[in-house]
């Protein structure tokens, strides 16, 4: 038996070596006879299929159970055909595993006949594709990034020379693959505008840490240069070696003219395209900075242009547009390439004057600009002679930051305007003292209308035939925290300045007018009622408007209301007041002229206006007595209403003397200390109810039979 045994042991080998080579090919072999119809599975097979060769019965059906529904039919038609015709077939179909796991396999048979042609039995092999068909898949998808992406990719040997490209490196290139591959990249991208130390630097990073990542400038097949992002890395064998390099990039030209546009957006002006304030305040502080380390100056000029709202109020913003253009064109002109012009908004624009020898330096560039804008512009027939205030600052005497540079040359802009405008002014120590305190009352002023921290006084105005309080003048005053009571004339110049007096004026319109229907509401004989008027509210206010609104606003009617405009004010804005003074006329209010005597009247026009009273100013009442002229100027005065027929009132009598001489004249109110100071509101009522004596004088009767007595 001993040749029996060694075969069954070769056998029994060769059936293991099977089963090991099964396994190692994930390739399982199946049995078929058809005559019997019994099945016989190879381990691989049970194994493929996920049972133990104990747990299942080896059957065409048990085998069949395991396909997947949809491919069980592909599998039985190809298995009959292969029967029917005799023909070994290939077929691929997915078997779900009992711990539900899927597996692709595929399946080859044949079927084998006796001589007679009649089908004994099939062998088929079964291979567990699955993971092939992973790893296949995988790499298809590799291949179709690789093909369609947008960025080019560039995979060169260890040698650095070119293996494979992609389309999208032909397209932003415009090299062929054939033109690429066995080339070096850099020589065929080479574009002079990075040095040799740039690539050196590159590739010592690479085979360093594995990566790069950077802008390079690139040229294009073309000899146009273009702007691109690489990432570069290293591939490496098991063993370390470098076998390859990747190269991906993308052609940023747009994104970098995006950000280009984005920048200048955001810092040049869209008008002019000078730099705006942003850039200004960069370039400033640079140009300190250099100067610091230098040891040199920085000049600073704020330019502010003459009557700009003129141009655009009168002739449209579009012409105002163009002027602008033109005028930045000028600046730029006047100056060298190395100092900035910038247009900060409106018709502001300030020019750094870097690396300065002498401040006076910059006043020459200041005649030069003068100079250069007072070139007629024709602006679409309209001609125009451009004119600009400029104030001078300079580093390092005049600050040393840029805060401080920009401040005091706001601040010397603003006196060059003071002085009468189409000038320069460099920043001086005096002037910004008066501007800071300028700064800080129109802070404190504009609080003191929020926190009504304004008061009116009242002032009686008495009738110097009876002593009967007449009328009111109602006169602002400022309880200031900081500095106690304020007189108007501490803080009304400065809200002229700033326009403030305008809602200061509408409030104390509407208080006074209020005040005046509470007293008539509490049964007191009615009195007149005089408000002072700013020029401002007159030339930039809504004077009628407002009058009209706090009339309404009170009930009080117009006959009550005088308004007092200054002479002075009048008779220099004769062209802008008479249509206000009109229409305020058509309300019912009446019109005094105040300070009168001291802004040079025209009788003339004292005879057109709509005026209706003249207050003679206080400082001749006060001087007359001892001073003759005055005192003639005053009868004078009284003399010249009564023929216009205006009423008089004489303002600042404060002794007897003044009040005897203004009865003799005929003077028909007199408001002055002599009756009463302006006074809070609450001692203005107990006035109210109670008259004046007027004092005794020996002096012939006069015309209007005055009592005379001593003031109780
Ligand atoms: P004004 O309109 O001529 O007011 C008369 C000023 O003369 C008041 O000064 C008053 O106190 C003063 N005065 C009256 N009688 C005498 C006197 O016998 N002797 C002396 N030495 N002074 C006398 P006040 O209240 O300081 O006002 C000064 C100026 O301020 C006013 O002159 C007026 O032009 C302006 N003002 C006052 N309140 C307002 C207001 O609400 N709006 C506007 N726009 N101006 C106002
Ligand atoms: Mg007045
Ligand atoms: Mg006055």
């Amino acid at each position: 038996i001993t040749e029996k045994k060694i075969a069954e042991a070769t056998l029994h080998r060769n059936q293991d070596v099977l089963n090991k080579a099964q396994r190692i090919a994930h390739l399982g072999s199946l049995e078929w006879d058809l005559v019997t119809n019994t099945v016989k599975w190879s381990d691989e097979v049970y194994r493929i299929l996920g049972f133990q060769p104990q747990e299942v019965e080896a059957t065409y059906d048990a085998f069949l159970a395991r396909i997947i529904p949809s491919d069980k039919e592909k599998m039985a038609n190809a298995i009959n055909k292969a029967v029917e015709n005799n023909t070994p077939y290939s077929i691929e179909y997915r078997i779900v595993r009992p711990d539900g796991s899927e597996v692709l396999v595929h399946e080859s048979g044949e079927v084998f006949k006796n001589d007679a042609g009649e089908a004994l039995y099939m062998v088929c092999t079964v291979h567990d594709i699955t993971e092939r068909k992973l790893a296949e898949a995988e790499l298809k998808l590799a291949d179709n990034v690789f093909s369609h992406t947008d960025e080019a990719i560039i995979v060169t040997g260890a040698d650095k020379k070119v293996l494979r490209i992609n389309q999208a490196f032909t397209v932003i290139s415009g090299f062929s693959e054939k033109e690429t591959v066995g080339k070096s990249p850099d020589e065929l991208l080479k574009s002079g505008e990075h040095d040799d130390e740039f690539y050196h630097n590159i590739w010592a990073c690479l085979s360093e840490q594995g990566m790069w990542e950077g802008e390079v400038i690139g040229r294009r097949k073309s000899g146009q240069l273009f702007p691109g992002w690489h990432n570069m890395s290293v591939v490496r064998d098991e063993l370390g070696d470098i076998i390859q390099y990747i190269s991906i990039f993308s052609d940023i030209t747009e994104k970098k003219r995006a950000e280009e546009s984005i920048r200048r957006l955001a810092q040049f002006d869209q008008l002019t395209g000078l730099p705006n304030r942003s850039l200004f305040n960069d370039r400033l502080q640079h140009a300190i900075s250099r100067a610091e380390r230098a040891k040199t100056s920085v000049g600073l000029m704020f330019i502010d242009l003459d009557r700009f709202k003129n141009v655009n109020d009168t002739l449209g913003h579009q012409a105002g547009d163009r002027l602008l253009q033109i005028i930045s064109e000028r600046l730029c002109g006047c100056v060298r390439t190395q100092d900035t012009v910038a247009r900060l908004g409106g018709d502001e624009f300030t020019i750094v004057l870097e690396d300065l020898k002498h401040a006076e330096d910059a006043a020459i560039v200041a005649e030069k600009i003068l100079e250069g804008l007072s070139h007629t512009i024709d602006l679409g027939g309209h001609e125009i002679i451009p004119g600009a205030s400029i104030g001078i600052s300079i580093f390092p005497e005049d600050g040393g930051d840029n805060e401080c540079i920009i401040k005091n040359a706001d601040i010397a802009m603003y006196q060059a305007k003071q002085k009468g405008r189409n000038r320069y002014q460099f920043y001086t120590q005096e002037f910004s003292q008066h501007a800071d305190l300028k700064f800080h009352m129109e802070k404190s002023l504009r609080h003191a209308l929020e926190n009504n921290e304004l008061e009116v006084y009242y002032q009686p105005q008495v009738n110097l035939k009876n002593g009967v309080i007449a009328g009111a003048e109602a006169l602002v005053r400022w309880n200031s925290p900081e500095k106690g009571l304020l007189s108007p004339a501490e803080f009304l110049p400065f809200a002229e300045e700033n326009g403030l007096i305008e809602p200061i004026g509408v409030w104390v319109l509407e208080t006074a007018c209020t005040q005046a229907k509470a007293w008539q509401d509490h049964g007191m004989t009615p009195v007149r009622m005089s408000v002072n008027i700013a020029g401002y509210q007159i030339t930039h206010g809504f004077i009628v408007e407002s009058t009209k609104a706090a009339l309404k606003k009170s009930g009080l009617s117009a006959e009550f209301l005088e308004l007092e405009i200054t002479e002075d004010f009048v008779m220099g804005h004769l062209d802008k007041s008479v249509e206000k003074l009109n229409a305020l006329q058509e309300l019912g209010v009446s019109l005094a002229i105040d300070d009168f005597g001291t802004g040079y009247s025209s009788l003339s026009y004292l005879k057109k206006l709509p005026i209706n009273r003249l207050k003679i100013d206080r400082s001749f009442v006060m001087d007359m007595s001892g001073d003759k002229d005055d005192e003639a100027i005053v009868s004078a005065i009284i003399a010249m209403a009564k023929i216009l027929g205006l009423s008089v009132t004489a303002e600042g009598a404060e002794c007897d003397g003044h009040i005897n001489f203004l009865v003799k004249e005929c003077c028909e109110e007199v408001q002055g200390y002599y009756f009463s100071k302006p006074v809070p509101e609450a001692e203005f009522r107990n006035l109210l109810v109670s008259s004046f004596d007027l004092p005794i004088d020996d002096s012939p009767k006069l015309e209007y039979g005055a009592t005379y007595g001593k003031r109780s």
